[in-house]
């Protein structure tokens, strides 16, 4: 086994420990991991962002350019339209919290690699289990392969995955991309309504 997946222990035991250890530990350790290569060229560490008791918890993919330098999740364009997603969607403030699925940006935007996302998961499944939401919305395939990796979600259609409602929907630089996926977006926002309401 390569050193650095030696460094990302085991992963259950890993969420044990930070869920006893309670938020502020998965914050504080989540800032100072260097389990996996991506911390060497990250500036802040992104950690999450929104209500601690929120009925809906988002998961996107990684941390870009703006959420690198100030440390805040969806901060720059994709975050314009995951707030307008939010708005659509009826949500306060209080409803709703936001984490990636890796903490760290990947060099040039890439995709997180697996083994990443792996070595980051413990600090996704202890916010999971801490903030205990009702309903995760996977914002886009990598939020899938994090925490649905032996399935293949319908998008916009509710599933279960570890006692919690899931619904996989389009990320929203997809959106930036492909305008006409705002429409379809908004029926599959219509059709899952009563998850959150
Ligand atoms: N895209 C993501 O998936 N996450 C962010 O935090 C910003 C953009």
């Amino acid at each position: 086994m390569a050193a650095e997946e030696e460094n990302c222990g085991n992963r259950e035991e890993r969420v044990q420990k930070l869920v006893e250890a309670g938020y502020e530990t998965v914050e504080r350790e989540a800032t100072a991991c260097i389990r996996c290569p991506l911390h060497k060229s990250a500036t802040k560490r992104v950690i999450g962002k929104g209500s601690h008791n929120p009925k809906v918890m988002f998961i996107g993919e990684a941390p870009g350019k703006n959420e690198d330098e100030t440390g805040i999740p969806f901060n720059g364009r994709a975050g314009k339209l995951l707030d307008k997603m939010v708005e659509y969607m009826g949500l306060a403030e209080e409803d709703w919290f936001v984490a990636n699925t890796v903490k760290c940006r990947p060099p040039e935007n890439r995709r997180p690699k697996a083994d990443e996302i792996e070595c980051c998961k413990p600090f996704l499944i202890a916010q999971i289990t801490l903030l205990n939401p009702e309903i995760i919305i996977l914002l886009g395939n990598t939020a899938e392969k994090s925490y649905c990796p032996e399935r293949k979600l319908e998008w916009g259609v509710p599933a279960e995955q570890d006692g919690r409602t899931v619904l996989k929907l389009y990320h929203p630089a997809a959106l930036i991309y492909t305008r006409s996926k705002i429409e379809i977006q908004n029926s599959f926002i219509d059709k899952n309504r009563k998850l959150w309401q």
